[in-house]
């Protein structure tokens, strides 16, 4: 088993410039300019800790390439990706679509190189040349509809890479499981009429985008039933959490039965994060990782492919990508999260009742999924 990782220094250039957090800076309006939220910063910490661990030295380095126009537009429009790329070419930059999410100076063409080392990693998983892996990418994706850029994303680059899988790579059935704090609307938008991809999302309730991800989205048309959503409460943390994968994610993964998973791979979840308010830890995130490590194994050859999207804490998104990365490649580094004593209690939080509610809503819904044949009839 090896585990494969896509790194490239151009993600950390994506410039998204002054801002004051999240919102444009606007002075007159008594919006000061400061560093916008979604920086390098956590990315470049989390990057340098897989070095600093060891643990790059046991992964297969894949090196990231541009998504073509072709592969870009199998999940968006033509228009999408002209206003991307003409927005990129301003001196100053521009937006991708809601007002939201900078696109800086050469963000096209760095954007592309996100997709692109998603593919290049699906493509590695497919031919049998490594077992699972990981894209440490930025900017990230998942919000991004097919006609637009939202929540700091340009271009979707797991929808991208999903479609590419289908087109070139023999791979018929995906099912995207996201558990960024927030709801994958566009990777949702993009399939959502689509039996072949099952997507699945664990998000805190109303987060954002603000009215969306509730349980009665499910699909729609021919794909009816193959639009999962866990809206948790703010403040879900380690059962909560757990109590959905293993209700809701397991039992779906293994109705539709995938040819391959692909993770959003979002740590806005954790307990430090600025963006959300729920409160998974690095065992959280090492514990569900395990979980969806088995469950390809049993179901798709292993091929589980993971995103990297959000996660804005610099001191702790790191602890929970090592876990994650360890957890993936099936081993261990040195580095004990130094907060996991700090936080150890969060994991003993019993489930409430509002939490037990949504999850009982989407198990229900796991019916709704065809059974497919077995993986080893298929
Ligand atoms: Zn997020």
């Amino acid at each position: 088993m090896s585990t494969g990782y896509v790194f490239h220094p151009e993600y950390l250039w994506h410039d998204t410039g002054t801002s004051a957090g999240l919102l444009p800076a606007h002075p007159t309006a008594g919006i000061q300019p400061a560093v916008h939220i979604e920086n390098p910063e956590a990315k470049r910490r989390a990057h340098e800790l897989i070095h600093a661990s060891g643990l790059l030295a046991e992964l297969v380095v894949i090196e990231p390439r541009r998504a073509t126009v072709t592969e870009l537009l199998r999940a968006h429009t033509g228009e999408h990706v002209q206003h991307i790329k003409a927005q990129s070419e301003l001196r100053g930059g521009g937006d991708a679509g809601d007002g939201f999410s900078p696109v800086g100076h050469g963000s096209y063409d760095i954007a592309r190189l996100a997709a692109g080392g998603l593919i290049e990693l699906v493509t590695a998983v497919a031919q049998g040349d490594i077992t699972n892996g990981y894209a440490l990418t930025r900017p990230p994706g998942h919000h991004a509809t097919a006609d637009s850029g939202m929540g700091f994303c340009l271009f979707n680059s797991i929808a991208i890479a999903a479609r590419h899988a289908q087109a070139e790579l023999g791979l018929a059935r995906i099912a995207v499981v996201d558990w960024d704090a927030h709801h994958g609307n566009g990777t949702q938008s993009i399939f959502y009429t689509d039996p072949t991809v099952l997507t699945i999302s664990l998000h805190q309730a109303g987060c954002f985008p603000p009215d969306s991800g509730w349980t009665h989205e499910n699909g729609a048309g021919d794909g009816l039933g193959y639009a999962l959503n866990v809206p948790l409460p703010p403040g879900s943390g380690h059962a909560a959490y757990l109590h959905a994968m293993t209700e809701v994610v397991l039992p779906a993964l293994d109705r539709f039965a995938p040819d391959l998973i692909l993770l959003a791979n979002g740590f806005d979840a954790g307990v430090f994060d600025p963006m959300a308010r729920q409160m998974l830890t690095s065992a959280s995130y090492r514990e569900m990782t395990g979980l969806l490590v088995d469950a390809a194994g049993q179901l798709c050859h292993g091929r589980l492919v993971a995103a990297h999207e959000g996660g804005y804490s610099p001191f702790y998104t790191p602890y929970c990508v090592l876990a994650f990365l360890e957890e993936l490649a099936g081993t261990t580094t040195h580095v004990i999260d130094p907060l996991a004593t700090v936080v150890a209690g969060y994991a003993a939080e019993p489930i409430t009742p509002q939490q037990q509610a949504v999850i009982n809503e989407a198990t229900q819904l796991v019916a709704g999924i065809r059974t497919a044949a077995s993986p080893a009839t298929r």
